[in-house]
């Protein structure tokens, strides 16, 4: 494995030499792409940041050096306000179509399939991303776009679609009119794995047995990992991206099984490629071969964002995964809030959750769950019936609230 990986990074780390962004942060570091001959070697290569990243992707394509010549899609993303670009070249999108085939092939994706794409198709990424990889394989799509639920429905009526594109909520309200003929469902858009409950409460919305893949993607790198029929979670491309996880203090990389931010590395890409990237998702990454024939899996996808961690009691936080858990409560909405404070010298952790269930037994499991997911044992849980709106996290001791 690692040195099946190790020649295409090598390979890349060569190409990004020739890209003036990257070649002046491997020259800074006082790396040599020929150095890198092995793993360890590969972590002295310094991370790109988000904010580095979007200050070159954001200059005119004729001075930003993530463009070149051999361009042929321009697809944008948001963030904040503005749009930045996303470019591919032709060998990108064959790339990117060619890895994905072979995840439509292990879903049951047969070539006679006529598959509906419900995401969008001006500007992002998502729409043409499934449109581009379910041509290449050779299925029939049909380009529905997003919204419009009732023509969507009769579309996939009157050419009896059997695989649906779609984000999870505009699944489920196209399941209401009833969409029969549909027996495989591609869901991405949406936390999907990562919320507890919610595969259950899709697959009862269906009423009967369908495969449901689920994707893990982010505009700057489609597709990072995609889950397959067996449910041992979502597995990385590795032969598309490079994986790994840090500690988000140190930059160190973290075992297996541990939580931590991923950092991508594109092993092929020629425009705008990612080099260490610090996507600040907190993930964890498991190495356990699948029947499928991955071995590289996000369990549970990703469930955080790794720049809100808190550190209580010598334990490291992060407060966005309580959504994710609260969501398994049916008595309890996602909102909640944090306080940490100092008493008697220690930290004290206390959460307020929104609800209608005031039960010590629910209170109980839901400390249980806390314990089992963060490590860490909450002081006082209380059951608000409205939460008030402000910040999620208030941090007494650093001042800190958001
Ligand atoms: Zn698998």
């Amino acid at each position: 494995m690692i040195k099946e990986v190790i020649e295409p990074l090598r390979a890349q780390l060569e190409r990004l030499n020739q890209i003036a962004f990257y070649k002046q942060k491997i020259e800074n570091a006082g790396i040599h792409p020929s150095d890198t001959k092995a793993l360890d070697d590969f972590q002295n290569i310094p991370f790109t940041t988000t904010s580095e990243l979007m200050k070159e992707l954001r200059k005119k394509p004729s001075e930003s050096s993530l463009f070149s010549d051999d361009v042929t899609r321009i697809n944008f993303s948001p963030s904040g306000h503005d749009l930045y670009p996303v470019y591919h070249t032709h060998n990108d999108l064959q790339k990117m179509h060619q890895v994905c085939g072979r995840s439509l092939e292990a879903a049951g994706v047969q070539k006679g399939d006529i598959c509906a794409v419900t995401f969008g198709y001006h500007l992002f990424i998502a729409g043409l991303f499934y449109q581009g990889q379910l041509e290449y394989y050779g299925a029939k799509v049909i380009p529905v776009g997003p919204g419009e639920s009732e023509r969507a429905v009769q579309l996939i009526n009157d050419y009896q679609v059997s695989v649906l594109i779609s984000n999870p909520t505009f699944a489920m309200k196209l399941t209401q009119k009833g969409i029969p003929s549909v027996r495989i469902l591609f869901v991405g858009g949406e936390p999907f794995t990562s919320v507890e409950g919610y595969p259950e409460k899709v697959r009862e919305a269906f009423g009967r047995e369908i495969t449901i893949i689920d994707s893990y993607s982010m505009a700057l790198c489609m597709p990072i990992a995609r889950s397959c029929t067996h449910g041992t979670g979502l597995h990385v491309m590795d032969d598309f991206v490079y994986a790994e996880v840090i500690d988000p203090e140190t930059g160190n990389a973290v075992p297996y099984g541990e939580k931590g931010e991923l950092v991508l590395t594109h092993l092929h890409k020629e425009a705008a490629p990612l080099l260490r990237y610090r996507t600040g998702d907190l993930t964890l990454l498991e190495k356990k071969r699948c029947e499928c024939g991955r071995e590289l899996t996000l369990p549970k996808s990703v469930f955080g964002r790794t720049d809100e961690m808190l550190k209580i009691k010598g334990v490291k936080f992060w407060p966005s995964q309580i959504s994710g858990i609260l969501r398994a409560f049916p008595g309890l909405t996602s909102r909640y809030q944090v306080v940490v404070r100092t008493k008697g010298g220690v930290d004290f952790l206390r959460l307020t959750v929104e609800g209608d269930d005031t039960s010590s037994p629910g209170i109980d499991e839901l400390s249980k769950r806390l314990k089992q997911e963060t490590l860490l044992a909450f002081n006082e849980i209380r059951v608000a019936n409205k939460l008030e709106e402000g910040p999620a996290v208030v941090d007494e001791r650093k001042g800190r609230r958001f």
